[in-house]
């Protein structure tokens, strides 16, 4: 047996799934004629409450386009320094946008409306234009912490109110909603634009949707073309997306369930120096002095079980569609056989 807890990207679609994709009525959606792309982006638009959406290839291509869309060279965003639009967008935002960032320490990544006021420059020529907060729900590098909504509308409505453009990251937006019971329809009026993963713990293969106001995705769409994402029939994709969408959120709470179980037994493991609290599905933990994270990751997938390294002596686990509880049994095993 195998269990990959690398990341929740891994899973392959369900029978259920790839019975949707086969039967997606598609078109050219370059031409807007794909009618399950179309349908997957009013429905998430509605679901979120924002006029419009685009469906994009990835969900580093709906942060850049979100960004983009929402500035102009020489601005600058204000976000946790370990975001994702930092740190994993491979200098992105700086190239297709340029812009400058103001990076925040946060609580396990949260940043909170003290810390971005002190932050968004003044009115001065040498300053660049502080012109989007962009928040991560949940915080992938804060080991999935998230926001409520109203921690939310506070940043939201103070930042509104000075003009600033407010982004979401919301890769795992819907792990926190299963968390904190929040309804996606409140979202939409917080936020400019809105990028959600469909390809994370929904588990469809490929696909992220930028939602937003009306202006802003229609400038998206010319943005999407000239990034190379506009595709022809992505219905059979947009197919999976809706699909994922009807069956995969509820179930995403079992998720967090197994990463709590996984963070209590490593709790106990005297190879393990601290674990983050365990809030939704992602599980990062400190190895104690003088363990590698090579060296335990090369133990852990010589006995079946994939992690990756998080930082220096971090590790993360992520769980996800694909990771039952026969996985969770077998890996709790793994966990308790280690030598170090
Ligand atoms: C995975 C992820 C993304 C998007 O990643 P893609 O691999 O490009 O789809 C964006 N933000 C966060 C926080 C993520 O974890």
């Amino acid at each position: 047996m195998i269990a990959d807890l690398r990341s929740d990207t891994v899973t392959k679609p369900t029978p259920g799934m790839l019975e949707a994709m086969m039967h997606a009525r598609v078109g050219d959606d370059v031409f807007g004629e794909d009618p399950t792309v179309n349908e997957l982006e009013e429905k998430c638009a509605r679901l979120f409450g924002m006029d419009a959406a685009i469906f994009c290839p990835s969900g580093t291509m709906t942060n850049q386009i979100g960004i983009n869309v929402l500035s102009n060279p020489y601005e600058e965003v204000i976000c946790y320094k370990g975001s994702h639009i930092y740190k994993y967008e491979g200098g992105g935002v700086a190239g297709n946008s340029g812009l400058s960032f103001r990076l925040l320490e946060g609580d396990r990544g949260r940043i909170n409306l003290d810390d971005i006021l002190a932050n968004v420059n003044a009115d001065d020529i040498h300053l660049p234009v502080s012109s989007i907060v962009s928040l991560e729900n949940t915080v992938n590098k804060g080991g999935g912490s998230y926001y409520t909504l109203s921690e939310i509308a506070e940043i939201s409505e103070a930042c509104m109110s000075r003009g600033i453009k407010m982004h979401l990251d919301g890769a795992r937006l819907f792990n926190a909603l299963a968390e904190t019971g929040d309804k996606p329809g409140d979202y939409g009026k917080y936020f400019d634009t809105i990028s959600i993963c469909l390809s994370k713990g929904l588990g469809a293969p490929v696909g992220s949707v930028l939602l937003g106001k009306a202006e802003h995705i229609r400038k998206a769409r010319r943005m999407r073309k000239v990034f190379g994402g506009g595709m022809r029939q992505a219905g059979y994709l947009a197919a999976a997306g809706i699909y994922a969408l009807d069956h995969h959120v509820q179930r995403l709470t079992e998720d967090h369930q197994r990463a709590r179980k996984i963070g209590k037994v490593l709790e106990d493991m005297h190879y393990v120096n601290n674990v983050l609290p365990v809030d939704t599905n992602i599980l990062i933990f400190e190895l104690a002095q003088g363990i590698t994270t090579d060296a335990f990751l090369q133990q852990l997938d010589q006995k079946g079980v994939k992690a990756v390294a998080f930082g220096p002596r971090e590790i993360r686990f992520v769980t996800h569609l694909d990771f039952d509880d026969g996985a969770l049994d077998f890996t709790i095993n793994v966990l308790s056989q280690l030598s170090f």
